[in-house]
């Protein structure tokens, strides 16, 4: 499928209309982006099969897997988009505080204005119209760059959105390295980029010409940590599945996995009868695995498994031709190693062993922060260990690729793998910017607020400065004394309450008096 590159000179105008179309404040109305978000949503539903066909065409993607892992993990979240803006966009109140109420402290959030999308290739679908939600829920004009890696999704989003959306305050704009280097001259209010980590630093120079807020969605080597006594079956038949998702070309992959050395035989028979049961049929022959996504990508993976110095267990083969790579398993792959030295972005699995759990933490942490860290283990004190001693963006255990499928929660990167998230409310929050506004009444001045003015009045303003000046803990670990005060001023009150009641008649003491003797 050929996709038609925007012109280069075109693309300043398109930002130029798109800054113009966001400053008519057409954005501002909740009811607006909430008509947009579920046009967005019927442009999914309603060109169903049209986005599989696709989704075959770039990658040769069974259409089962994109159906079940990308349509409706995208209409999942574009319909949460839809049924939250109203709730997420709301002014919040600051919390409240004796010395500030008066000045109604709130948030309001508002649109940061044009923010540009740029997206990899792999899942073209969720992660363009993902971000999109959140931006149209936070009122902003987008300009969207889709991978032109895959050209059949980058050309059908062309043609839909301007069908389904607002086409003056969303634009697709095509092309690969020129067309984005002109896009990234330009200022925007905010970036999302997602991709690998070389281009991402391109994108943050450019960013920071004009000081463009930018979040990064990377990817990285998503380690697997096997306990000896987890359910050996199950955890095999979830990480041959999670590698095998798109041909292991997704940022959730796990790349590899660390397992005791005196287990590893173990764990490589249970991955691949898993293998063997998920694909009784030749992936090659039955087509229930995804190609790579070009040549130039067929001979990275190519260079890497023929260069590994690990022992194939199955697999092995890299077709140019097709563009298939064959499942492969790989063991006693060492951290040297050419399947240790990038992301695979493959459906090559090496199991590499390790002393034991401690040494598996270190092998983790002597590398870039993954996007994922996997566990397999039933002990939770094994599953809290490997979580608290590494660092990662998500921590999943006994399982692959799921969690990040469960709504409301935060999905992004650390370190070498990103930073900031991308679903939900925290995508939303990504494009919005927290306005701190309040308003001060005329009697804030005599009430209280008169001594900050100069000349200084001493009695005012030592007043002033110790309702401001906060009050630490003793360093001796008792309470403090303004602490001590108020429950005493707390006690008082009660009591002075309690005589008057029962000076009136309405609260008889003799009951608690006698309960009080009896002690
Ligand atoms: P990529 O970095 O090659 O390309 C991503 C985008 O950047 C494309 O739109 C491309 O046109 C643009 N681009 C490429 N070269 C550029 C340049 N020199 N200047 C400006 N723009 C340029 O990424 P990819 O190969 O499409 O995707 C694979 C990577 O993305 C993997 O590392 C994967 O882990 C990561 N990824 C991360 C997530 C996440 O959510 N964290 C999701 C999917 C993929």
């Amino acid at each position: 499928m050929s996709l038609k590159y925007t012109t280069v000179d075109d693309i300043p105008q398109i930002h130029q209309d798109l800054r113009r179309a966001f400053r008519t404040g057409k954005t501002k109305s909740i009811a607006f982006r909430k008509q947009q978000l579920l046009n967005l949503c019927y442009l999914v539903e309603d060109n169903w099969e049209r986005i599989k066909d696709a989704f075959f065409a770039d990658l040769g993607r069974p259409r089962e897997e994109a159906q079940l892992l990308e349509l409706n993990g995208t209409l999942g979240e574009l319909k949460e988009a839809y049924d939250n803006v109203e709730k997420w966009a709301a002014p919040e109140k600051a919390p409240f505080s004796w010395l500030w109420f008066a000045m109604s402290p709130t948030i309001r959030n508002e649109s940061k204005g044009v923010v540009l999308l740029i997206s990899p290739f792999n899942y073209p679908l969720y992660l363009l119209l993902c971000p999109l939600a959140g931006a149209i829920a936070s009122g902003n004009a987008v300009l969207m760059k889709p991978s032109e890696l895959s050209p059949a999704m980058a050309a059908l989003l062309t043609e839909l959105v301007p069908r389904y959306l607002d086409p003056e305050l969303y634009q697709v704009v095509n092309g690969g390295i020129p067309e984005t280097t002109k896009i990234l001259e330009l200022p925007f209010d905010h970036i999302l980029y997602t991709g690998g980590g070389r281009v991402a630093r391109v994108v943050l120079a450019a960013a920071a010409r004009h000081l463009t807020p930018v979040t990064l969605e990377l990817g990285g080597k998503s380690p697997c940590v096997i306990d000896p006594k987890c359910d050996v079956k199950t955890a095999a038949k979830r990480i041959m599945w999670g590698k095998l998702v798109n041909a292991g070309q997704l940022c959730l992959s796990p790349d590899y996995v660390l397992v005791p050395e005196w287990f590893q035989e173990t764990f490589v028979e249970a991955l691949k009868n898993a293998y063997y049961e998920l694909h009784p049929i030749d992936p090659k022959v039955s087509g229930q695995v995804t190609r790579m996504v070009n040549e130039s990508h067929a001979a990275r993976v190519k260079a890497l498994i023929d260069n590994t110095k690990g022992t194939i267990v199955f697999g092995g083969e890299v077709d140019m031709e097709t563009k298939y790579a064959a499942p492969t398993l790989i063991k006693d792959v060492r951290g040297d190693d050419s399947l240790m030295s990038e992301e695979l972005f493959a459906p090559f699995l090496p199991v590499v062993p390790v002393k034991d759990v401690d040494e598996a933490i270190e092998f983790i942490n002597e590398r870039d922060h993954p996007l994922n860290i996997y566990v397999f283990t039933n002990n939770s004190a094994f599953k809290e260990k490997v979580f608290s001693n590494t660092r990662s963006g998500t921590a999943a255990a006994n399982d692959t690729i799921l969690h990040v499928m469960a709504y409301g929660m935060p999905f992004g990167g650390v370190g070498g793998s990103g930073t900031g998230c991308t679903t939900g409310k925290y995508i939303f929050d990504t494009f919005t910017h927290k306005r701190c506004t309040t308003d001060s009444p005329g009697w804030l001045d005599p009430a209280l607020m008169a001594a900050r003015y100069t000349p200084y009045n001493k009695s005012a303003f030592r007043l002033l400065n110790a309702l401001l000046k906060p009050t630490l803990p003793p360093r001796d670990g008792s309470m403090p004394l303004a602490t001590k005060l108020s429950y005493g001023a707390v006690i008082a009150l009660a009591g002075l309450a309690a005589t008057w009641l029962a000076c009136t008649g309405k609260l008889d003491l003799r009951l608690p008096l006698r309960f009080l003797n009896r002690l």
